[in-house]
């Protein structure tokens, strides 16, 4: 291609005329302006291979610099050679030649200096084409020597001029030398130009594959290169090349249809972006979808632009952060918020010394609505809750839930002092409200505990445990109310604690004692049954009532092994008394729950060998409660053992006798609550009604706690016949239960 160009050039010269030949007079100083330039060239290639291997930034950043230099010198260079090319040259061919070199020192600089500033990606290209850079050392190599030719052909032209020898034949001397020179540069402009070609069509290809739109803005503010992924994102249909990027930002506002607030918003963080010359990401959000616009700032004064769609992350961010800080159902603060809000009040607290509040609520008996209506309707109500919650506290104020059915309350500080009773008789009368959903009505209450912050805690765990106790507190004490969080509670608690990890061990040391209490036939004071209660003889506290001990096996799961071991005791002692004397053990719910109850009693009564009619199975309403039908196949396979079942504290519960009624009770037992106020109308008045209930489901009825002999009368009237408390007995241990028989049936005696 060079050889050829060049061979076409050397065979033009033949066809110069005088007049072209004359016009080359000038021809020593034009090889001369051509060979600076070259060189220029040349040494500017040379340091665009430098910034590309630079280091570092900085390096990079003061190559670059001394690289403009050189390009500022090319284009000088440039303007002296055209202007030497000189006036005899036609006009076309003198276009053509200079449109060459252009072409050429564009080449060279431009595109290498494009490269620098903008696309690595582009730099890496230009850096690693093995063929530019063989090709651009041989031209040089060819053009050098040509020039070190020509240079000597006209030195030895200016001898002869000296000499005034014949201008005319110096001049046909020297013209091979300088024309083949302007020849060698047009060659080598010409192939540079088709070099140039494939390579920007690479850089195109380049920024048009990016996934990010891409421009490049001038120091003046105008578009120098646009690529086809930023037109594709906006919707961008004209060249915006030469446009200013403010325009570009106005055209993005109208593809997409941004209202005028949105779109004055916009386009004033984008105008401000442009002019604060900085490093930034702007982020906005343009009709449904989310662009992140980065701005990066360049030396010249110039600026990348940047621009992504990050719609789908940023949602996904924005859904992963409710869902980190807010309750799915109810669309409360969770549990990580509120410790957020606790830490930040606190922290308000410490600053300005005013004291808050914390109020744990839970509900009341909403277990019940989810075991009997089922988790939708539950979930329901829940909104339902939270919402009324919402409606009576103050803007300032703070509702989280934490899950299941307890919320917490952050009552702002205020500048009098927090009354926190008030409020919590407020929400717990707006909680009792009645409930009408989807066709149903529903009734729930709610407790509450209060802990005061700084006064009582200082942490955020700490004010949550105090609210937490008083809770507790609240609940244990009847429910619908609310309870302050006190010192003896925490008292309480840690002896909870306490006696939590030394029951672990009370079986295996044999602490664990049965004590029995009989039910008699208030009639005839006939014994009818033993109910089996256990005790704890503790190391140091003494003995501990199982009231007390009890609910701390439940939480733990320790009630399953101490219920069994219960049983199988229970079973073993009954075995010992008169056949028609049954033995009642209490059952837990956790016992019922685990599935296997079934299958303990059949066992417990193969090993002892008691009857299982002589067995009675005491459980609480919330057996029933969490798993109606379960229970009620468990409860059928039990009677069809034949071992009978008891319903213990009878009138505590939330269930209705009727509902109660789907299950095969042989016995319900009066809670003793109602005993100790039956001289109360509204108790008598109960107690009548469970009469007339027991009767019609076929179930004999026991009254607990029986002390006097006026509530004996009176129950005895009532039609309660079999009686169970400390008017006959109090639990006594098992050596003491053969007198009691023996008490009872003279004739009788145990085994
Ligand atoms: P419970 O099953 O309702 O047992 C009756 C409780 O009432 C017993 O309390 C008994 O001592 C008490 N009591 C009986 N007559 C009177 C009376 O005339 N006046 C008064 N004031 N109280 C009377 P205890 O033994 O303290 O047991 C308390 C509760 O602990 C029991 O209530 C039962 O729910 C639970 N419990 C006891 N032993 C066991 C057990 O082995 N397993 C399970 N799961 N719970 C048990
Ligand atoms: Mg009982
Ligand atoms: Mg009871």
């Amino acid at each position: 291609m060079m050889a050829l160009g060049l061979f076409a050039f050397v065979t033009r010269l033949s066809e110069l005329n005088r007049g072209q030949i004359e016009g080359l007079v000038e021809a020593y100083e034009v090889a001369l302006a051509s060979s600076n330039l070259v060189q220029t060239v040349e040494q500017a290639v040379a340091q665009v291979g430098a910034v590309i291997m630079a280091p570092d930034t900085t390096t990079a950043r003061s190559k670059s610099a001394s690289l403009e230099d050189k390009i500022a010198q090319v284009d000088s260079q440039r303007r002296i050679l055209l202007s030497k090319i000189g006036d005899h040259l036609p006009e076309a061919e003198k276009i053509k030649i200079s449109l060459m070199i252009d072409e050429f020192i564009s080449y060279q600089t431009d595109t290498a200096q494009l490269c620098l500033k903008f696309s690595p990606q582009a730099a890496i290209i230009q850096a690693n084409d093995k063929s530019t850079t063989v090709n651009r050392e041989h031209m040089l190599a060819e053009v050098k020597q040509l020039h070190s030719g020509m240079v000597r052909s006209a030195e030895e032209m200016r001898k002869e001029l000296a000499t005034s020898q014949s201008t005319r034949s110096t001049l046909l001397q020297i013209v091979p030398a300088s024309s083949l020179m302007i020849g060698a540069l047009m060659v080598a402009a010409l192939m540079r130009g088709r070099q140039a070609k494939t390579n920007k069509q690479r850089f195109d290809s380049a920024l048009d594959t990016m996934s990010q739109g891409f421009c490049l803005v001038d120091d003046t503010g105008r578009l120098l290169v646009v690529n086809s992924r930023l037109q594709v994102l906006f919707g961008l249909t004209e060249d915006l090349v030469g446009q200013s990027v403010q325009e570009m930002a106005r055209r993005i506002v109208i593809a997409r249809q941004i209202d005028d607030p949105e779109a004055l918003k916009f386009l004033m963080n984008f105008n401000l972006h442009v002019q604060n010359m900085k490093a930034a990401v702007l982020t906005a959000e343009l009709g449904q979808r989310i662009f992140d616009f980065r701005f990066d700032p360049l030396a010249d004064g110039g600026l990348v632009l940047l621009a992504e769609e990050v719609t789908y992350a940023r949602t996904a961010a924005r859904k992963m952060e409710r869902m980190a800080l807010f309750d799915a159902l109810t669309g409360l603060p969770n549990r990580a918020q509120l410790f957020r809000k606790l830490e930040a009040t606190l922290q308000t607290f410490r600053l300005d010394a005013r004291p808050f509040a914390v109020l744990c609520v839970d509900l009341d008996a909403f277990k019940d609505v989810n075991d009997t209506l089922g988790h939708l309707m539950g979930d329901k109500l829940l909104i339902e809750v939270s919402r009324r919650l919402k409606a009576c506290l103050r803007p300032e104020d703070f509702v989280a839930r934490l899950g299941g059915d307890e919320f917490v309350v952050v009552i702002a500080p205020s500048p009098t002092a927090v009354v926190p009773s008030a409020i919590c008789e407020r929400l717990i009368a707006e909680i009792g409200r009645p409930y009408d959903i989807e066709g149903q009505r529903l009734n729930i209450g709610a407790s509450a505990g209060v802990a005061l912050a700084p006064a009582q805690a200082r942490s955020a765990e700490e004010i949550l445990a105090n609210a937490d106790l008083a809770l507790y507190h609240a609940k244990e004490q009847g429910r619908g109310c609310y309870r302050h969080f006190t010192a003896e509670m925490q008292a309480k608690a840690e002896r909870r604690r306490r006696l939590g990890a030394d029951l672990r061990n009370a079986t295996a040391n044999r602490e664990l004692d049965l004590y029995y209490q009989p039910i008699v036939d208030g009639r005839t004071g006939q014994i009818e049954t033993f109910e089996a209660l256990v005790r704890w003889r503790h190391p140091t506290e003494g003995l501990v009532s199982p009231a007390e001990f009890i609910p701390i096996a439940e939480e733990s799961g320790m009630i399953v092994d101490i219920g069994q071991w219960v049983l199988e005791r229970a079973c073993h002692d009954a075995t010992t008394w008169p056949d028609q004397i049954r033995v009642a053990v209490n059952v837990s719910p956790l016992q019922f729950r685990r599935g296997d109850i079934l299958q303990r009693v059949k066992q417990v009564l193969a090993v002892s060998g008691l009857p299982a009619r002589r067995l009675e199975i005491e459980v609480t309403e919330s057996v029933v409660i969490q798993d109606p039908n379960v229970t009620l196949q468990i409860f059928e396979e039990l009677a069809a053992l034949g071992v009978r079942l008891a319903l213990d504290d009878f009138g505590t519960g939330y269930s209705s006798l009727s509902y109660l009624s789907r299950f095969p009770f042989h016995k319900i037992k009066i809670d003793r609550a109602f005993v100790k106020s039956i001289d109360d109308s509204k108790s008598l008045a109960v107690v009548g009604a469970m009469t007339q209930l027991a009767k019609s489901l076929d179930a004999k009825l026991v009254a607990e706690g029986v002390e006097t002999r006026e509530q004996l009368e009176v129950l005895i009237h009532r039609g309660v016949t079999s009686i169970q408390g400390f008017l006959y007995s109090q639990p006594r241990p098992l050596d003491e239960v053969a007198d009691m028989i023996e008490a009872s049936f003279p004739a009788q005696r145990c085994a």
